[in-house]
């Protein structure tokens, strides 16, 4: 009988009769971290295999709308008019990261932003200089330019100066993802970089030292033994598809109702390096949203929870709104609009929510949603006396969005997590890496010959109330990059 090859069982390389293959360094999943792995060691002159489980590249990196946070004063910025400054990128990024970040992350993620966006330049990706104002999850057409997270909001514009950061390929909708995988992957291949699909890693192979010395593979329903000289990169997302391991590590995500991932999002690559003693940090955190927005009328609208009250400044980031709708899941939630916002209109609302009362007056609304009388009837009153003066005293929603809802007829659409509105999700928690990739067990020693980036680490995006668009696919070219180059075992 044959036993299964588990990840959390390495193989020692004393028991490996015959290396089918043997290279540099070995890249496991060729998404955005995998393909910028890649090219960062086979341009420090290692010899690269990537092995990719699908039947093509791409991973969740190509579902994505694709916005990369880039800035400090970028090309595309800069055309577009606006002023951004490393340091305050810092700042921002620091409170982005969320009360876990990782400074020495941070900084060099910072720093090195200026020559990461000419990175990716050279490697086929283009920016339109153009810029898109209106509130979004990404830009509609092929605008180069969004605000993508928080920065014009509260408390986040209190500790940094705003500048828009997400860049999009030039592309139209949604297809920045793949884009970036399509260019990524296509100068990896022309750099020399040897692509094996349908190759599924399933555990390390490690020497008497415990160092990480190969990988076992399943290609073509046998199991192939691959020798990696200088290294293995762990680049193999996240593990949102398995429910498992969310129910393990991150039991709050699994209330999300869309996984937002592609199915090889298995965790397997996290797996593998704690196989062989790599620590695995963050694992409960989550990037957890609702799409309220577009169309941006609605953020003009106040969300309040089952007793009628607010809860946040509704211009927010809508990642930073479902994690609060998160934080009392049982409780019902909905955004009230007036009749000017409902009549700028122009789609339905992204998030799939319905509505679920009109009333001609608050009072009517309150009673049909079945809310303790007065209740919202207040909170109405108390938001419409201030946004008339451009205030927000109890929660800081900033202009253009703040204004008074007083044109009748009220809306309340049902934005509950049990309401049937889209909460997608996925994980950002993984392996605890050194800015170069290298992979640390946990008494934060480097486990020699291990590397990890994108989803398979636990990179800059560590928090999903905090978190913002492009951080996740910015974290995972900028060091992947690192990781291949380290793995190439050149100084960084
Ligand atoms: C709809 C949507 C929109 C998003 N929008 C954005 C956005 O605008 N900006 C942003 O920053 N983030 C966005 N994200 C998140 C972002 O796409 C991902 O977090 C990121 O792309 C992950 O990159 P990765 O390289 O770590 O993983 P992936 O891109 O998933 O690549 C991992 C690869 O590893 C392969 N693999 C898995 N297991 C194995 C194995 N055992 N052996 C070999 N190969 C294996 C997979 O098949 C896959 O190709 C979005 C996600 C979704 C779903």
């Amino acid at each position: 009988m044959t036993t299964k090859t588990l990840p959390s069982q390495p193989r020692k390389a004393s028991t490996v009769s015959r290396w089918d293959r043997e290279t540099d360094v070995v890249v496991i999943g060729m998404g955005a971290a995998g393909a910028s792995a890649a090219i960062g060691a086979r341009t420090h002159g290692a010899e690269v295999l990537i092995l990719e489980a699908a039947s093509g590249a791409g991973g969740t990196t190509a579902m994505a709308g694709g916005l990369i946070y880039m800035g400090g004063g970028t090309p595309t910025q800069q055309a577009c008019g606006f002023e951004d400054d490393t340091e305050e990128m810092y700042k921002y990024l620091m409170m982005a990261s969320g009360p876990n970040a990782d400074e020495a992350k941070v900084r060099l993620y910072a720093d090195g932003s200026l020559e990461h966006y000419q990175w990716l330049i050279d490697h086929g990706m283009e920016f339109k200089p153009e810029y898109y104002a209106s509130k979004s999850t990404n830009t509609p057409r092929d605008e180069g330019l969004i605000y993508s997270g928080n920065e014009t909001c509260y408390p986040f514009d209190e500790h940094s100066k705003a500048a828009p950061r997400g860049h999009k390929g030039k592309v139209h909708g949604e297809g920045g993802g793949k884009m970036v995988i399509d260019k990524l992957s296509e100068k990896a291949i022309a750099l020399g970089v040897e692509v094996e699909y349908d190759a599924r890693a399933l555990t390390a192979i490690i020497n008497d030292d415990n160092e990480v010395v190969g990988i076992v593979s399943r290609i073509d329903g046998q199991e192939r033994c691959i020798k990696a000289n200088k290294g293995v990169v762990l680049c193999a997302g996240g593990f949102i598809m398995n429910p498992e391991m969310v129910a393990k590590y991150a039991p709050r995500l699994s209330l999300g109702n869309i996984p937002n991932g592609n199915p090889n999002d298995t965790g397997i690559g996290i797996r593998i390096g704690m196989g062989v003693g790599g620590s695995a940090i963050n694992m409960s955190e989550g990037f957890i949203c609702l799409p309220f927005y577009p169309p941006a009328s609605l953020v003009e609208g106040i969300m309040v929870n089952g007793k009628g009250q607010r809860f946040i400044n509704e211009d927010c980031y809508h990642g930073r709104m479902g994690e609060a709708i998160l934080s009392n899941p049982e409780d019902k939630h909905y955004l009230i609009i007036d009749s000017k916002n409902f009549a700028a209109l122009d789609r339905p609302p992204m998030g799939g929510f319905k509505v679920a009362e009109v009333g001609e007056t608050i009072a009517e609304l309150e009673r049909d949603l079945g809310l303790t009388e007065d209740t919202l009837v207040n909170t109405l009153e108390v938001f419409n006396k201030h946004a008339k003066d451009g205030q927000d005293p109890l929660f800081h929603k900033r202009t253009p969005y703040l204004k008074p809802l007083d044109e009748p007829p009220y809306a309340a659409f049902d934005v509950s997590l049990n309401g049937g509105a889209y909460f997608p999700v996925f994980t950002l928690g993984g392996l605890n890496t050194l800015p170069t990739g290298e992979v640390l067990s946990e008494d934060d020693q480097i486990i020699k010959g291990l590397y990890a980036a994108g989803r398979n680490a636990c990179g800059l995006p560590r928090c999903g109330a905090t978190y913002s668009s492009g951080m996740s696919i910015g974290d995972a070219t900028f060091f992947g990059k690192l990781a291949g180059k380290s793995a190439a075992q050149i100084e960084q």
